[in-house]
């Protein structure tokens, strides 16, 4: 038996001359390259006493080599962890102790940094690489052969660990195995039809699910090619966009693009399919785009623990604000957060999901893996959201993120699209912060355009009679942007921490 995953790629090979990244460097890694060498990893890492089974945890800056090392682990039957290169050496040791990698694999500039943090992890190895395929691995895979017999894996063994970015708590390493990425991977191949014509616009990092599964595996089945640029630069997307055919973004793409004037429809009359994700895309951006390019951008809804789950159709209607219909091999349902019964069409309550694409559990937390299941294995995803009359899918956010004011439910979504509508509002987010009467009071932070003269008042007045009193926000903060994380997604703990005097 194979390593499925690999088995599962390397089956849809296109001819091996064709490109499979082209580096915002020019340097071209084709099919044949990848192949090779994956092989070169897995040779190198077997060389180092990787066992079947065994972690190699990763910190490296984005770089064709770091997708020709998880292609690596998976053929040497090992488990890929790659980490947010934004994570401290604190935080690094937190990972390192929890996972107990064989090896860790470090940039050359951290490694004295690092060294020791791992030390006191308990890690035997660590390795350097960096971006022009220099350290101490870059040396070691341009020493192995071009050739590996892979270590065979089934669909049920782990390919890879995630750590989820763990807003709340310390965050948990999602296991998934190569049957949820491959299975996940064919099904957006052929939802998004993607075929060995497309070119990516790949700007995204790999260290989480969008960039390294959703994106790399999805070109990898198509036999596609991906344009590697090192974070979003609008500049250099815009460079790159007549050549291409699609790109996957997170709505700060979309937002930071539209404000560059150099986005025509004459610069994106080749894409066939703008995709966003991991983060709510808002339905003005959905149509300011449509206005100023005639695409229609495709959001679909995921996380780290059950790779993709709804999409937009490709042919149908692309709905602003919803991330359309459960992907097929996809159960969805909605459920009561309090009863785990299932709701009626329309109502808010719990997103849960079972599949093929849905993950085997947390790392060594078997009792905070069965409380996130429901016993006939649907999976408690923490998002809240509808279905409407259509059967397209709303997200009004997670859980821990619902305001509860003076004993009532407070969906922030609701309240925040209310509050985008008032002219002058660039966006918003509404957050929950103690209250001594209330419990919580409802608070917005708005991001107003420069122009405008909007107050806390204008605000205020704006929702009467648009939103229950209940709902109306106690306090309005102006802020110039709200706090985000590289996913582009609001971080509503930061400002619940920030604003958590402001009623005491
Ligand atoms: P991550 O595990 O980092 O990919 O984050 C997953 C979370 O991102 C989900 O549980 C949702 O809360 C959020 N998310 C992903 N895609 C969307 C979307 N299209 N709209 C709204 N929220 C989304």
């Amino acid at each position: 038996m194979p390593a499925y995953l690999y088995e599962t790629i390397s089956s849809r090979f296109p001819s091996p001359n064709k490109a499979f990244i082209e580096n915002h460097d020019g340097v071209v890694t084709t099919y044949r390259d990848l192949a090779d060498g994956s092989a070169r990893m897995a040779g190198v890492l077997m060389a180092l006493g990787v066992q079947p089974g065994d972690r190699v945890a990763a910190q490296v800056d984005k770089s064709p080599e770091t997708i020709l090392l998880y292609l690596g682990c998976v053929r040497a039957g090992a488990i890929f962890l790659p980490l947010n290169t934004a994570y401290t050496p604190n935080e690094i040791e937190y990972f390192l102790t929890d996972a107990e990698p064989r090896i860790f694999v470090c940039e050359p500039r951290s490694r004295e940094k690092l060294e020791p943090v791992a030390a006191k992890a308990g890690v035997a190895k660590v390795l350097t690489l960096g971006v022009i395929r220099d350290g101490s691995l870059g040396d070691l895979f341009a020493a192995a052969p071009p050739k590996f017999v892979d270590v065979a894996r089934g669909p049920d063994d782990l390919a890879a660990i995630l750590y989820t970015s763990g807003t709340t708590g310390r965050s948990k390493g999602a296991m998934l195995t190569h049957g949820n990425l491959a299975s996940n991977a064919l099904t957006l191949v052929d939802f998004w039809k993607f075929t060995s014509n497309d070119v990516l616009i790949h700007a995204l990092p790999i260290y989480h699910t969008h960039g390294l599964f959703v994106a790399t595996n999805t070109l990898l089945l198509a036999g596609g090619t991906m344009l590697f640029l090192p974070k979003l630069d609008a500049d250099a997307i815009l460079r790159l966009m007549p050549r291409a055919t699609t790109m996957m973004g997170v709505p700060t793409f979309y937002t930071r693009l539209l404000a560059h004037p150099g986005l025509t429809q004459e610069v994106t009359k080749n894409i066939r399919l703008f995709i966003s994700g991991s983060a709510p895309l808002l339905a003005e951006t959905h149509r300011e785009w449509m206005a100023r390019t005639g695409h229609a951008i495709l959001e679909r809804y995921g996380m780290t623990e059950t790779n993709m789950n709804t999409s937009n159709p490709y042919g149908g209607d692309r709905a602003p604000g919803a991330v359309g219909f459960p992907l097929p091999g996809v159960s969805l349902r909605i459920t009561d957060p309090e009863t785990a019964t299932p709701i009626a069409q329309g109502y808010i309550g719990m997103i849960e999901v079972k599949g093929p694409n849905v993950f085997k559990g947390y790392w060594r937390m078997p009792e905070k893996t069965a409380t996130e299941f429901r016993p006939d294995g649907f999976f408690i995803t923490g998002d809240l959201g509808k279905i409407d009359e259509r059967g397209y899918v709303h997200i009004v956010g997670r859980g821990k993120d619902l305001v509860i004011s003076g004993g009532f439910n407070v969906y922030p979504k609701e309240v925040e699209d209310e509050i985008d509508a008032i002219p002058g509002v660039i966006e918003s987010a509404v957050i929950g912060v103690p209250h001594a009467d209330f419990g919580e009071g409802v608070t917005a932070v708005v991001v107003r355009d420069r122009v405008s003269a909007l107050d806390e008042k204008g605000v205020q007045s704006a929702l009467e009679g648009r939103l229950a009193k209940f709902k109306q926000p106690k306090r309005v903060i102006f802020v110039d942007d709200l706090p985000r994380n590289t996913m582009g997604k609001v971080q509503k703990n930061v400002l619940r921490d920030t604003y958590a005097k402001i009623y005491s």
